[in-house]
């Protein structure tokens, strides 16, 4: 048996409803685990130790009274630091949140804690979101616990290091581009970005509202598909969630594959994908052909499309959402004496890194009178083609399989050049386009680094992801190993 942070969400909760383990030493687990390994992983911003034992006591006494305990009770969890928290310091990874402590929570926290889930941390990300290493955090960059002179991807970095390090067994979250598959492929842990609008993004930092969806980590596909029964489902207070039955997903993980039909994109493999991150992924698909899954080629014609349109839809809402950082309302203020303009200029000037003013300056540049029509209502008109390419593929097929990254984990400081940066996403970002599910889970080493596999499929359809993902999961043993920190 492996030791007590290595257990999944699944075990945990089995032994802290029979009474094996208390939900304290769960959390008292995680938290030595953190002391232990955080100064090489760095994947927290904030540790909330206190809050969290005091709330694990609260479930223990529940439990000795005999009360019937919510499916994640005692079980710790992790959140990406741009998901408000009442109380929580809560940073974007920005500077220019420093010190900002929401006056409520999101609805995925409300809903997390009323399923008795437990907040351990806040974790690292890319400023906003943007990016793809944790590098552009405003404080620190996380590292890849299976080598931490590597970066853990972004931008969830922090939430999947934290996960594959031990420090956490499950974590949410968010994705625009691919900040959870991406890292989760890099970390070697099952990283899920759900349907857009299948969870209420109120409380959310917002990033580009028409691609942002909050998702789950998890080192199992089975706790990713407890997460999402916890968080998934309409709120009033979110007008993009889906007013959409949410089934069990649990129920999904543990059923055969046979007859499921599956097609490879083709455009997939021509976007610099490295020869051995191909092999991996076709070594899974003749796991998933084993297993009784039918297998064709297909094609998504518009992919090579995708990076640059996605580059000036999300900076053109990237630039309207970060307008609301102005020094007046909340979060860092100048201490210049720089007038009314001046305040707002000086503070963004200094609150912000170089990545979000570069993209507040295209998105401000793509929104503007005479370039609107040339740049973002074309991104627009050719994200319906990418999305008419997936309705497409999915009247034939029931799941699509592709590569998650071009190459396994870069070093730090490697890809300075912000495009080179940007194609660490280019497997994962036309999905977000599209607005289906997708799915990242572990099939693999390369050099001694994890790959992921990603499945994809339709509107609404996780439940296929959960099924096929487990199958391939059940037939594998690429979850079961852990980084030697
Ligand atoms: N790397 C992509 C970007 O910088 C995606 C980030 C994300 O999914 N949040 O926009």
């Amino acid at each position: 048996m492996s030791e007590l942070f290595y257990q999944t969400a699944q075990e945990l909760r089995a032994k802290i409803g029979s009474g094996e383990i208390s939900s304290r030493e769960a959390v008292m687990s995680c938290l030595e685990r953190i002391n232990a390994v955080e100064p090489k992983v760095q994947a927290f911003l904030t540790v909330t130790s206190q809050e969290a034992l005091a709330q694990a006591d609260a479930i223990d006494k529940r439990r000795a009274n005999g009360e019937a305990l919510p499916p994640l009770a005692g079980v710790p969890i992790a959140l990406k630091d741009n998901m408000c928290t009442k109380g929580v310091r809560t940073t974007a990874g920005s500077r220019i949140l420093d010190n900002f402590v929401p006056p409520y929570s999101a609805t995925v926290v409300n809903r997390l804690e009323a399923a008795g889930a437990i907040l351990i941390g806040k974790a690292n990300l890319d400023e906003f979101a943007m990016g793809s290493s944790t590098e552009n955090s405003g404080f620190f960059t996380s590292r890849n616990p299976w080598d931490t002179e590597r970066v853990p991807g972004g931008s969830s970095g922090g939430s999947a290091a934290a996960v594959a390090a031990g420090e956490a067994p499950i974590a949410l979250g968010s994705d625009t581009g691919g900040s959870i598959r991406q890292p989760a492929g890099l970390c070697g842990v099952v990283g899920l970005k759900p349907t857009y609008g299948r969870v209420s993004r109120y409380g959310l930092i917002a990033y580009a509202s028409s691609l942002d969806q909050i998702g789950t980590f998890g080192r199992s596909v089975y706790d990713c598909a407890l997460q999402l029964n916890a968080i998934a489902g309409y709120d009033p207070l979110d007008s993009t969630s889906a007013n959409v039955g949410v089934p069990d997903y649990t129920h999904a993980c543990g059923k055969d594959i046979q007859g499921l039909r599956i097609g490879i994109p083709k455009e997939f493999f021509e976007q610099g994908v490295s020869a051995e991150v191909a092999g991996a992924v076709r070594k899974a698909v003749s796991q998933l052909i084993k297993l009784g899954a039918s297998i064709e080629m297909c094609s998504l014609p518009h992919t090579d499309y995708a990076l640059a349109a996605y580059y000036i839809i999300a900076p053109a809402e990237c630039s309207s959402n970060l307008a609301r950082f102005d020094g007046v309302k909340y979060g860092h203020r100048t201490n210049e004496l720089a007038g009314h303009i001046g305040l707002t200029e000086k503070t963004r000037d200094e609150g912000f890194g170089d990545e979000v003013k570069q993209r507040i300056m295209i998105g401000t540049y793509a929104l503007s009178a005479g370039y609107y029509d040339a740049y973002y209502k074309r991104a627009q008109q050719v994200r319906t083609l990418i999305l008419r390419d997936y309705q497409r593929a999915f009247e034939k097929f029931d799941v699509l399989a592709t590569p998650v990254t071009p190459a396994p984990a870069f070093k730090v400081g490697e890809k300075a050049d912000p495009m080179a940066m940007k194609l660490a996403d280019v497997c994962t970002l036309p999905i977000n386009m599209a607005g289906v599910p997708a799915l990242s889970v572990p099939c693999g080493f390369v050099e001694g680094l994890p790959v992921g596999l990603q499945l994809i499929a339709k509107h609404f359809d996780e439940e296929t992801l959960f099924r096929t993902a487990s199958a391939y999961e059940q037939a594998t043993d690429w979850h079961n190993q852990h980084p030697n920190l």
